[in-house]
């Protein structure tokens, strides 16, 4: 099985003692690529040096909602020239969290819509963060007129929400991607998320150092724990994992423009 992790944080100083080790694993278990997200200003270049270091590692930049707070007048122009680096492959990520609520909810709504301005000018597809803000999340991006305009426009991370969310999202030119959480008991509604959206909409992603899936759960979560996702999403969709493999990595190529197969 071949398999794309389109959403990891192995940048984070939780991968710091081991990450070489972290990165062979994940290519002894077949991940051909991994995509590092950026949490915020240092988090983002981190994430890009990696990619310079990494052949297989590329990068995303932005910042997370529940660090809106941290933005001021100097960061946009920072990470306007960051994602000018090579390998940055997507603007992100970037959404609303009233879960946690770790910055004030109209602060959040207002560095949202910026970002997504922001991503349309440096013509990058967006990853979005929706946790408890379904609602506004949907209704900001369906206002948005920006971003690729080839169909491709962004990742809705760690996907959350319901069957009718998830094709709302599709028909708005975005992907949805699926977490380790699938595993878990539980997870009715997401389960007939993996089951109904087009096949060619589907991607696999870890979050580690978060969200470890069954049977690893209680560990720190890597790339080359996505196997246990995949063959779950393989389970549900009843096909084989081998295919899904493929497909999936096949849409991460078509969304973050980066070489798998060739
Ligand atoms: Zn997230
Ligand atoms: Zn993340």
């Amino acid at each position: 099985m071949i398999l794309v992790d389109t959403h990891c944080h192995i940048e984070m100083k939780a991968f710091n003692r081991d990450r070489p080790s972290v990165v062979r694993r994940a290519r002894d278990a077949g991940i051909l690529k991994m995509v590092a997200v950026g949490i915020d200003l240092e988090d983002s270049r981190r994430a890009v040096a990696l990619a310079a270091e990494y052949e297989d590692v590329y990068a995303v930049v932005g910042i997370h909602p529940h660090d809106a707070k941290t933005i001021d007048e100097n960061t946009y122009d920072a990470l306007r020239t960051l994602a000018g680096s090579e390998k940055v492959v997507a603007y992100g990520e970037i959404g609303l969290d009233f879960f946690r609520n770790l910055s004030p909810k109209a602060l959040q709504l207002r560095r949202f819509r910026e970002q997504l301005d922001l991503a349309d000018d440096l013509n990058l597809p967006v990853v979005i963060h929706d946790r408890d803000a379904h609602g506004d999340t949907l209704g900001i991006l369906k206002n948005w007129k920006g971003g690729r305009t080839d169909g491709n426009r962004g990742i809705i991370h760690c996907f959350s929400g319901d069957v009718a969310m998830a094709e709302a999202c599709v028909d708005l030119g975005f992907h949805i991607s699926i977490p380790g959480t699938i595993t878990f008991k539980n997870t009715v509604e997401t389960r007939d998320v993996v089951r109904k959206i087009p096949m060619d909409r589907l991607l696999i992603e870890t979050d580690a150092p978060f969200l470890t899936p069954q049977p690893r759960r209680g560990e720190r979560n890597e790339p080359a724990h996505m196997v246990y996702t995949a063959l779950k999403i393989a389970e549900i969709r009843g096909m084989e994992p081998e295919e899904l493999g493929q497909i999936t990595s096949r849409n991460a190529e078509r969304i973050f423009h980066f070489p798998v197969f060739s």
